[in-house]
């Protein structure tokens, strides 16, 4: 392609409003423009690394079984209905009108629209298990589009639902999922973890989110520093080290004046103790029943893991009258010891090898110290309640905690029967009974990835574009057009690029030298040839936008040097 014909419309400022590099750079380089907020045009440059992205996506999926199919953006609102999601989505939904009044709303994802098809057209256990995908462009509300192309109201998403009789037939659809993913993202250049996450209201275990790690990720990961371990902040669990299993020997309680000391930090300053020494103690009520929460004073409580735990609808911490009511004193000066047996006592498994600790005493301004639970206090039960901390051994025991931020690219999830019971999505199995499906659903935020990639691969001069997804392969220039010589040089090189198989952009244009290295720079094609003053001894320059490396090559020997520096790179 000739520049002098290619729309790339490039910016020298940074756009006031993009506030991450990704964005900025996008806008700046000429691959989108913003329509309205968090709605973008794909100029001929990010539709190109679009389409790669797409086609990575495509492979990958064909690949591990899934068909590709086109499923409606505009939907009925009948369908979102019977799954209950037309009143529980919420303000996101898009949400319109056709000329006779029927509602309907823009797809923000297909579980309806796919269920609708299957329990329509599949009827024997002999057609399934099936998975279909299909690339389309969904459209939310977002409260915050934010980020360019990271958070937008219209956004390219492939989405998969598969559909199964036996729970074995999900479960190795998942795992095929789950590889098509690594490899997806891995052909795209990625630093990523797929991380276990929350299942929230629809349960299960077997819920993954594929992470990016960046700086301006929105999520908080925890991974380990010497696996692929890797969970959500609110999911990662905690192992006790053997260590923490302490021989002191029990002293006697003690009941101490702690003034208007009242939180962790305040005990402890008071008392002069430290605060894993300290039980912190915390009252809930939790589905209305009162519970009272222990972990040590250097932990926090994970709310997540508390209702998992509990297997409850609403974790609520307790109201000053409801501690009052339950415990006989304010927060403040909570703690276990003597409690009624209407609270329920939970304890995270760091507690009970506590020796001589110090607690609250239910009465406002004083604390016990020698506190030892199964002598002063007792619990229902111990359980992993607390969020994992720096350092932590990884839960696969390779390794320990670190923590990372992520941009969400990918997810994929067990549905089970959630869409298939309330729409009937049934089937007639070997012994002719009727048996509901159950699904997998299997995300990608395509437009997303592009931002993320964007967002991972630059540096102050612009982007830089991994081989598998750049807009161009080489980027040739004639240094100075005006010149004969250079642009006779350049006009039978970008011929014998192309005849080489190189997907070319040839700056042909009649701009200054310096403009056209920082247009080339900022878009970021991995090669480029330049053609300048020694073209008439039949000399260009190669050089490597990623490293910065340059060379000069003969004009004979810049065909090898292009396949040296492209295998390099492409390792
Ligand atoms: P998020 O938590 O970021 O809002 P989500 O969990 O709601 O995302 P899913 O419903 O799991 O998203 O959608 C599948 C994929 O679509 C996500 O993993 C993400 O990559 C992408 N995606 C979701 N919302 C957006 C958006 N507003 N803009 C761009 N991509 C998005
Ligand atoms: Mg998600």
């Amino acid at each position: 392609m000739r520049q002098s014909q290619l729309f790339l419309p490039t910016l020298r400022e940074v756009p006031a409003d993009a506030d991450v590099k990704s964005h900025q750079l996008l806008l700046r380089a000429g691959f989108i423009r913003q329509n309205a907020a968090g709605i973008y045009s794909f100029l001929p440059l990010g539709k190109k690394v679009l389409h790669k992205i797409e086609n990575i996506v495509r492979e990958e999926m064909n690949r591990a079984g899934s068909q590709e199919m086109m499923m409606p953006a505009l939907q009925l609102a009948e369908l979102w209905q019977e799954s209950g999601r037309w009143y529980s989505y919420g303000p996101e939904l898009m949400r319109l009108k056709d000329r006779h009044e029927r509602d309907f709303a823009l797809g923000a994802t297909h579980e309806e629209v796919i269920t609708s098809i299957i329990r329509d057209e599949v009827k024997s256990y002999k057609k399934l298990p099936l998975n279909l995908y299909q690339i389309q462009t969904k459209f939310r509300d977002e409260k915050r589009p934010r980020f360019g192309l990271l958070r937008g109201r219209e956004f390219i998403m492939k989405d998969a639902y598969s559909f199964h009789d036996k729970q074995e037939s999900l479960d190795a659809t998942y795992e095929r999922m789950k590889d098509a993913y690594s490899a997806i993202f891995s052909r795209c250049n990625l630093n990523f973890r797929a991380v276990l996450a929350d299942s929230g209201a629809i349960g299960g275990k077997d819920n993954h989110e594929f992470m990016v790690l960046s700086e301006i990720g929105e999520d908080l990961i925890a991974y380990s520093t010497d696996s692929d371990f890797a969970a959500n902040i609110e999911m990662a669990p905690v192992v006790l080290p053997a260590k923490e299993i302490s021989t002191e020997t029990l002293l006697e309680l003690e009941k101490v004046e702690t003034k208007g000391a009242k939180n962790i930090e305040e005990v402890s300053n008071y008392l002069q103790v430290p605060s894993h020494t300290i039980i912190k103690s915390l009252f809930y009520m939790v589905d209305e029943q009162p519970v009272l929460v222990l972990v040590r004073g250097d932990h926090e409580v994970n709310e997540i893991k508390l209702k998992n735990e509990l297997s409850a609808n609403e974790v609520m911490m307790a109201t000053e009258e409801e501690t009052v009511k339950w415990l006989n004193t304010k927060p403040g000066s909570i703690g276990p010891v003597a409690v009624s047996k209407e609270v329920k006592i939970i304890a995270d498994q760091a507690v009970p090898l506590m020796t001589n600790a110090v607690c609250g005493a239910n009465e406002e301004g004083y604390h016990y110290l020698n506190v030892n639970g199964e002598r002063d206090f007792t619990w229902h039960e111990t359980a992993d309640l607390r969020f994992v901390v720096d350092g932590d051994l990884s839960p696969d025991g390779k390794g320990t905690i670190v923590f990372a931020k992520g941009i969400e690219v990918g997810h994929v999830f067990k549905l089970g029967k959630v869409y298939s019971e309330p729409m009937k999505a049934s089937y007639l199995d070997e012994n002719g009974k009727n048996q509901i499906m159950s699904m997998g659903c299997y995300g990608i935020g395509v437009s997303r990835t592009l931002a993320a990639v964007a967002e991972e691969n630059n540096d102050e001069n612009g982007l830089i574009w991994p081989l598998s997804l750049t807009p161009f392969d080489v980027h040739l220039l004639a240094v100075n057009s005006k010149n004969a010589e250079q642009a006779e040089v350049a006009d039978e090189l970008y011929e014998q690029l192309k005849s080489e198989g190189y997907d070319c952009l040839y700056d042909d244009r009649p701009e200054r030298a310096g403009v056209k290295f920082t247009d080339s720079d900022l878009i970021g094609i991995p090669l480029r040839v330049m053609v300048g003053k020694k073209a008439g001894e039949g000399i260009v320059e190669v050089k490597i936008r990623k490293s910065g490396e340059s060379m000069e090559v003969s004009v004979s020997e810049l065909k090898s040097v292009l396949k040296r520096e492209w295998d390099k790179l492409a390792n």
